[in-house]
């Protein structure tokens, strides 16, 4: 990337989090219809039934889907009830409508930011209805900082259902160790190679160096016979672990976010592997749009182009 494109990738990771940036934008009336555009590439809405909506379409043309109700780091319990509720309601629909479902979700949205103990009430009610309607939920990994409350709420939650799943983010120091762990658990491990920054140190930089550790992760899964996501985009990993066969079996599953290589994902899906899309809806679709833009800051110019040009 030139510094430039780093330099508003930066910039993007600090808006993202604005209060007041992010309230001005909601009250503009000129701002918001053009950045939803842009958004609009990456995500279904901002309703659920849009992304039902949106669902139903990728489930007919062959794809398994991933649904997420946008939101993090809920601050009151009333808010966390709330988007509790929300998850609730996308679980019933999704689980009548949808053969085959995953309800994907930060633990910081639904309670892990008040306290850890309401976040685990919080899943286990959702986890409860999942299970009555086949479907199944993923929790996301989100900063270092809480990685350890993350892995001790889906472990607690891990002894009652199995088919709550976990995130994983390769670039993590700790995440071999974890792994070897969370082997012994039922849920579905979904790998990435992790999208936060991090104090230095803690993490490894995108290199080679990361995409062996990926692949290292991966080995560890498909060896035990472990039920695994592979969740990146990143075609060269991608080969390798179609050369190394594991693509075909019946517990691996490649999953990419929503308008992010749709190619690719389109050509493993033809080619009779399972591809998931994860795909999100929400009114805090400003905060998902800016960390599409900044974790890769080509989609600068392409979301210019859909605000100039929808
Ligand atoms: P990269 O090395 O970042 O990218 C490889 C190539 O993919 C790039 O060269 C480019 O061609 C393409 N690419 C990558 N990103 C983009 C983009 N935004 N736009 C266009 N092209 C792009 N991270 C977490 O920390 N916690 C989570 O819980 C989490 N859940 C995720 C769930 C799914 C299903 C996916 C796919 C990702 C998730 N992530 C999560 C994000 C992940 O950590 C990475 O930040 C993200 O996937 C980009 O990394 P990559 O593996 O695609 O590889």
């Amino acid at each position: 990337f030139t510094n430039e494109e780093l330099l508003a990738a930066d910039a993007l990771k600090s808006i993202a989090r604005d209060q007041q940036i992010k309230k001005y934008i909601q009250q503009s009336s000129d701002l918001y219809p053009l950045l939803l555009r842009a958004a609009n590439r990456f995500v279904s809405g901002e309703t659920r039934e849009e992304g039902i909506k949106k669902a139903l379409e990728l489930s007919a043309r062959g794809y398994m889907v991933s649904l997420e109700y946008i939101g993090e780091n809920t601050k009151t319990i009333d808010d966390c009830v709330y988007a509790k509720n929300e998850f609730l309601a996308l679980i019933k629909e999704a689980g009548s409508q949808l053969t085959e479902t995953t309800v994907s979700l930060d633990l910081s949205h639904i309670g892990l930011s008040v306290d850890s103990d309401l976040a685990y009430k919080h899943i286990d009610e959702l986890a409860r209805e999942a299970k009555r309607l086949n479907v199944s939920i993923m929790i996301s990994m989100e900063e270092a900082a809480k990685t350890d409350k993350i892995l001790d709420v889906y472990k607690k939650v891990s002894e009652y259902y199995r088919n709550v799943g976990i995130t994983i983010q390769a670039y993590l120091e700790r995440s071999v160790t974890d792994m070897k762990e969370l082997l012994h658990y039922p849920g579905k491990v979904r790998v990435v190679k992790g999208a936060y920054q991090e104090t230095e140190g803690v993490t490894i930089p995108r290199s080679q160096n990361l995409n062996e550790r990926y692949l290292h992760l991966v080995d560890l899964l498909v060896q035990a016979n472990h039920a695994v996501s592979i969740a990146t985009h990143d075609e060269t990993l991608i080969r390798e672990m179609h050369k190394r066969d594991y693509l075909s079996l019946p517990h691996v599953e490649v999953e990419m976010l929503y308008g992010i290589r749709p190619d690719l994902l389109k050509q493993l899906k033809e080619d009779h592997f399972k591809a998931r899309v994860y795909l999100t809806y929400g009114t805090e679709w400003y905060l998902y749009l800016c960390h599409r833009l900044a974790e890769y800051p080509p989609n600068i110019y392409v979301a210019i182009a859909d605000i100039v040009n929808p």
